[in-house]
């Protein structure tokens, strides 16, 4: 009898469990693995990442030498359907612990066993499965330090390696799907794309580790430096699994590869943390700020879209995103605390548009680095931190070249006169808007709305 493996957020061939669980299950019979385009998820994602999903699963394709089936329609229909026509006796999937997805998965599951096919989880797209790291009194943590304490010392699995005797089936015929995915890669709106697909994956990897990790403890924080790894988007999809990364870290040793491997885990836990609430996608984690008046005006929530706050740091990361569908991290943080500290503008709607820009867009670490920057999240730092843009654009950005590349109109200032255009005479020669509002008294502001809510600043 066969196995069905049906991919999500692990597209990749190298170090997949599931591939070894569906061809032990097997039993030297076929195995067929499948992606579905399920409309509740494909057609409701922003172009960059419609985009960058495509390019993923056409580079999958070649990795599984086209025996890669593409399904289109609801899982609980297409699955069976599948397993029906395949022989199938079990669907084999990495564990989903994101809300939407888990729910879907409860779905399939039923639908599945109704015909008698087996549903079986064997790893997840994370080192270690969310729910399992618990406090000693089985509660899950609600801070990071100590949630990074527990996650290394729970440990992991090495990587998988895949059974050589494994026989692929043939992909199934995919109507329209293919060219489906072809047409999102020209689709308006769409960023210039990195190279997609696990061999690119590795490439940018191994070229980090040679060139980028040492010293990547100090310079991560730089946004004009080309030196972080940029895995995200391809964590993002598990075209590469963390485990594979940890292997590689841990035989490197040293600050660099720990401050790496901390990294690694802010993703583990921001998803940790979903999986035990999930309403925190839509609310507040921490509802002390609930009654904190937030304002909505879409012509300043625009200019903050488009890279036309008058700040340069925070336009050149928003002129960043929309480029590329990617942002240096330090720049987010900046960008979001504007929006939510300056502009006064509660985080969803921060978060939304990341999400549907970010090529790299997850639910987990999109919204809880917006929960933590609002204030609302599992930062143990209080809400009057306030982040300000010019200071951050000097401190990490000291040259301006970062400002310069993304932000056209300031590219005739020299070095750190980019980050202050109203300094110089010349600044707005060339069109750079002036700022949308008033750094320090914006930040007052915030402070008497958080003491309006919290009785004291
Ligand atoms: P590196 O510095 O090379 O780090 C390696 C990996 O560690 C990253 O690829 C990522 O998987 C993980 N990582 C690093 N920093 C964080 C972090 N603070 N939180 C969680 N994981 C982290 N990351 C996303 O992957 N998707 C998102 O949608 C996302 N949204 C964010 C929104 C806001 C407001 C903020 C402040 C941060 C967000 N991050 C998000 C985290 C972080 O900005 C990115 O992971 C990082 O910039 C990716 O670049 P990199 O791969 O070069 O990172």
């Amino acid at each position: 009898m066969g196995a069905i493996v049906w991919l999500r957020r692990d597209l990749r061939r190298a170090d997949l469990p599931t591939l070894a669980a569906a061809h032990e299950r097997a039993a030297g019979g076929e195995v067929t693995v499948c992606f579905v385009l399920d409309p509740a998820f494909f057609d409701t994602a922003g172009a960059a990442r419609r985009a960058w999903l495509a390019a993923t699963l056409l580079a999958l394709r070649e990795a599984y030498d086209g025996h890669l089936t593409l399904l289109q329609g609801e899982p609980a229909e297409v699955l069976p359907a599948l397993a029906r026509a395949r022989g199938a006796g079990s669907v084999h999937v990495s564990t989903e612990t994101e809300p939407a997805g888990a729910a879907r998965d409860a779905r399939v599951r039923d639908a599945l066993a109704e015909v008698g096919v087996a549903w079986v989880e064997t790893g997840s797209p994370y080192m270690v499965t969310p729910g399992r790291v618990r406090t000693r009194e089985g509660k899950p943590f609600e801070v990071f330090t100590p949630f990074a304490r527990a996650w290394r010392e729970h440990g992991w699995r090495a990587p998988a390696q895949e059974p050589p005797s494994l026989v692929l089936a043939p992909a199934a015929p995919a109507g329209e799907s293919w060219s489906r995915l072809e047409a999102a890669l020209d689709a308006p709106g769409v960023p210039d794309l990195p190279p997609a697909g696990e061999g690119a994956a590795l490439d940018r990897w191994r070229a980090f580790l040679a060139d980028g990790l040492a010293g990547y403890a100090t310079r991560r924080e730089r946004p004009d430096l080309d030196a972080t790894s940029r895995l995200s988007p391809y964590l993002k999809f598990g075209v590469l699994h963390p485990r594979s990364l940890l292997a590689d870290l841990e035989a490197s040793g040293g600050p660099d590869a720990e401050r790496f491997v901390t990294e690694l885990a802010w993703r583990e836990f921001y998803a940790d943390v979903l999986h035990h609430h999930p309403e925190s996608l839509e609310a507040d984690l921490r509802p002390a700020l609930a009654g904190i008046r937030y304002e909505d005006s879409a012509d300043l929530v625009e200019a903050w879209q488009q890279g036309r706050t008058g700040f340069p740091l925070v336009d050149a990361g928003m002129r960043q995103l929309l480029a590329t569908g990617w942002m240096h991290n330090r720049v987010r943080m900046v960008a979001a605390s504007f929006l939510t500290k300056d502009l006064h503008v509660w985080w969803p709607a921060g978060a939304r548009w990341f999400l549907d820009h970010l090529i790299d867009g997850d639910l987990a670490s999109n919204t809880h680095g917006w929960q933590w920057i609002a204030g609302t999240g599992t930062d143990a730092a209080p809400y009057f931190r306030v982040f300000n843009p010019v200071l951050q654009g000097l401190r990490f950005d000291p040259d301006g070249h970062y400002v310069r590349r993304w932000v056209p109109e300031l590219a005739h200032l020299s070095g750190a006169t980019a980050h202050e255009p109203w300094a110089v005479e010349e600044g707005y020669a060339h069109g750079y808007p002036e700022r949308i509002v008033d750094h320090g008294a914006e930040r007052r502001e915030a402070l008497a709305r958080y003491a309006e809510v919290r009785g004291a600043v």
